[in-house]
């Protein structure tokens, strides 16, 4: 596919852009200053910042490209009505690692026997939102309003802990991301199945997978 890739100096876009280049895309790297000129290409990745996913999103709306969107911390609900409006599919997944989509499958199931929960999650300090998309997405999937802790460290990437205590027992569920070349999988399957998907918001990589 032809793609424009929104943050390609990023820590992410510069781990990523090689993947999906070695992956037989062409990828065209915009960062922050550049127009987001994207007309004719066949979807844009977003890998940006909160402030900067909304108008990129748009952007590329409008100029009926869809798109795929790693961004978190912002609401992207009112460019889904857009994209539905344009027939375009906006996807949205708050962590493209298949551990991590793994790590809330086990919880969901987890939290069936052992209703009490905590949640840790860290990430490297540069990481602008708390808590982590990832966090929010664990904690409404097993409900009862679990805690959640955030930890922002230098060295760190990105991890969570799902801790769950019982009468005489715990059970912690822990993904650590230790490259950001594992988002790479998710985001290739994401633009593999983006034509195939309705058109609006579509929201996780578990929706796909
Ligand atoms: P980062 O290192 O700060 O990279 C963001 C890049 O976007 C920077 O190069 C920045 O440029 C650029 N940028 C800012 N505004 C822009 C604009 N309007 N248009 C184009 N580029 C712009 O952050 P990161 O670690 O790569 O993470 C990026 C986002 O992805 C964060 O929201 C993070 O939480 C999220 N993330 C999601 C996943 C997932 O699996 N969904 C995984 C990891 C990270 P400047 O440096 O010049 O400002």
């Amino acid at each position: 596919m032809r793609l424009a890739f929104f943050g390609a100096d990023g820590k992410v876009g510069r781990a990523l852009v090689p993947v999906l280049e070695g992956a037989g895309h062409e990828v065209r790297g915009l960062g922050l200053g550049d127009e987001p000129d994207v007309a004719g290409l066949d979807a844009a990745v977003d890998f940006t910042s909160p402030d900067a996913a909304p108008g990129n999103v748009r952007a590329a709306l409008e100029q009926d490209v869809s798109c795929v969107v790693g961004t978190t911390g912002w609401d992207p609900a009112p460019l889904g009505g857009l994209a539905l409006e344009r027939g375009l599919r906006l996807f949205v997944a708050p962590n493209f690692s298949i551990g991590a989509v793994l790590m809330l499958r086990f919880a969901r199931e987890a939290a069936t026997y052992l209703p009490r929960a905590e949640i840790v999650e860290l990430h490297n300090e540069a990481k602008r939102d708390a808590p982590s998309g990832t966090a929010k997405a664990t904690a409404e999937l097993i409900g009862g309003n679990p805690a959640i802790h955030s930890i922002r460290l230098p060295g760190l990437v990105a991890h969570q802990e799902v801790i769950f205590g019982g009468e005489g027992q715990l059970l912690t569920i822990r993904h650590d991301t230790t490259g950001r070349e594992s988002f790479a999988y998710g985001v290739l399957l994401a633009l593999e199945k983006l034509a195939g998907l309705p058109a609006g918001l579509t929201v996780g990589l578990d929706a796909i997978l």
